[in-house]
């Protein structure tokens, strides 16, 4: 529908097109055909890029935050004129459902506007001074150039919840996208570009993760790391940022708890198990991970979240009727199947009629009697499997889902007012959905607690953590 070309194939630095000496593969999910080629940059290029982003910075940081906002609602727009295009060369690298990557480019693009607009609203403060002749005021300003290291399972929305409060900050950024799903990103630096975005604000590298993210850790220019994937590796970058004292932001893994409660509403809880186990094919970090269901309620709910699952069409994520795509690699389909042996091994029983995984295609499974002991009660499964427990009361549930070094996301089912109070009070987690499944917006904190990271992305308070405070205090 348009000139500017979303298939660069090739890195953003400075502005320009960087092709490689060597190349990394970019393989369908859904059928392994390789897509694409992009390059595999290494140190040399990723210094230049931020070099490249420090001399954008002045410049971009000086704009009225006005002007920012105007480039990123011109990007906004763009993102979403080109929605289908966008939605396709995700699916095709990511394998989500084409429907879930529309919605994707939409949610993208909504961090883009929210951002746009809290960029007006980086108010400081005037404080009363201690001393008659004393004023004090704070400003804000953009902590400089930051670094964004992404994941491959929403690999649009990762990068503008980290671009858009970065640029409209006035902070310039260098982007490592996931090596499996490159292409996204580099559309969206396409599109920067086409937005007027200037050389150097936006930059992205692909490449062996080792060197560019050794290269973004140790530089003392980049003063700030943004990054959403595993806990080791979150826990690793960390350790790599002390030296150079960064800030950092850091969406790690989650093992939600969706606690069901005898007095819950079943139409509403198994609608909300469906979203919060099956998006993405259980790929997302606030996915539910462990059930938890009362006794009373027990039976009842298994046997209608198992029918409900079973309705789930799985497939290619660019055919009409899939509900479910595929795992994204070879890798995540070994996780499960050695997830669900374990959990069968220890006891675990699939509820209803199973269908067998082909390739990378994992059907939903409900397994009941999960139990301590179990892995899949303790890691992140992110695929289609959703184990059981079964409890007696409050008290208990809370020990078993506070147990967890994990905590971002948690989901209550009751129609009790008091208790989703205490339980949402009691829950060691950052988010809570009470009755729903789906909690992300970006209008909201997104964000976990313990060893589920540090910052919270979206909402006004996206916003600080690309910001530095400065005091200035002055004598009359
Ligand atoms: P996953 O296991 O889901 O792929 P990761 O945490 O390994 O999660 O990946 C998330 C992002 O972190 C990806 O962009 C990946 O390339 C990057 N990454 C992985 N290992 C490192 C590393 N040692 N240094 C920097 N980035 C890394």
């Amino acid at each position: 529908m348009s000139a500017i070309d979303l298939r660069p194939d090739a890195c953003l630095i400075d502005g320009e097109w960087r092709a490689g000496e060597r190349w990394l593969d970019v393989h369908n999910p859904a059928d392994n055909r390789l897509i694409a080629r992009v390059p595999a940059l290494g140190a040399r290029e990723t210094q230049e890029a931020i070099a490249a982003a420090a001399r954008a910075l002045p410049g971009w940081a000086a704009l009225p935050a006005s002007a920012r906002a105007d480039a990123l609602m011109r990007y906004h727009d763009l993102i979403l004129a080109h929605r289908d295009e966008l939605a396709c060369i995700l699916t095709a690298e990511q394998g989500k459902p084409l429907a879930e990557a529309r919605g994707e480019i939409g949610y993208a693009a909504s961090f883009i506007s929210w951002f746009a607009a809290e960029a007006m609203r980086a108010y400081g403060e005037i404080i009363p001074a201690t001393q008659a002749d004393r004023r004090i005021m704070v400003i804000k300003q953009p902590v400089g150039v930051v670094a964004a290291i992404t994941p491959w399972n929403f690999p649009a929305a990762m990068i503008t919840r980290k671009l858009a409060p970065a640029l409209a900050a006035g902070c310039t950024i260098v982007i490592k996208p996931a090596e499996q799903t490159p292409l996204t990103a580099f559309a969206l630096g396409a599109l920067a570009l086409a937005a007027g975005i200037p050389a150097g604000v936006v930059n992205i590298v692909t490449g062996d993760p080792v060197a560019i993210g050794g290269v973004l850790t140790a530089s003392p220019t980049v003063r700030k790391l943004s990054f959403t994937g595993s806990t080791r590796t979150g826990a690793l970058l960390y350790a790599q940022c002390a030296p150079t004292v960064k800030k950092l932001s850091l969406e790690l893994g989650g093992n939600a708890p969706f606690i069901v409660f005898d007095d819950a509403d079943m139409a509403a809880a198994v609608e909300g198990a469906i979203i919060a186990k099956f998006r993405n094919g259980g790929q997302t970090c606030v996915c539910a991970n462990r059930f938890y269901v009362q006794d009373g309620i027990h039976d009842r709910f298994v046997e209608a979240f198992a029918a409900a699952a079973a309705a789930l069409t799985i497939g290619p994520g660019d055919a009409p009727d899939t509900k479910i795509g595929p795992l994204v690699d070879d890798a995540a389909v070994a996780k499960v199947t050695a997830l669900i042996a374990d959990a069968k091994a220890k006891g675990a029983v699939p509820v209803g009629p199973q269908r067998s995984p082909t390739g990378r295609f994992v059907p939903p499974m409900i397994l009941s009697g999960a139990a301590a002991g179990m892995r899949m009660l303790e890691e992140e499964i992110f695929g289609p499997v959703a184990p059981v427990v079964r409890f007696t009361d409050e008290a208990e549930v809370i020990g078993l889902a506070n147990a967890a070094p994990d905590g971002l996301a948690a989901y209550i089912f009751t129609r009790d007012l008091g208790r989703s109070w205490r339980m949402a009070e009691a829950l060691e987690v950052g988010m809570v959905g009470v009755n729903t499944g789906a909690i992300s917006t970006e209008v909201a904190p997104f964000g976990g607690i313990k060893m589920s990271g540090l910052g919270r992305e979206g909402s006004r308070h996206g916003l600080d953590d690309y910001l530095e405070l400065k005091t200035m205090t002055v004598a009359l």
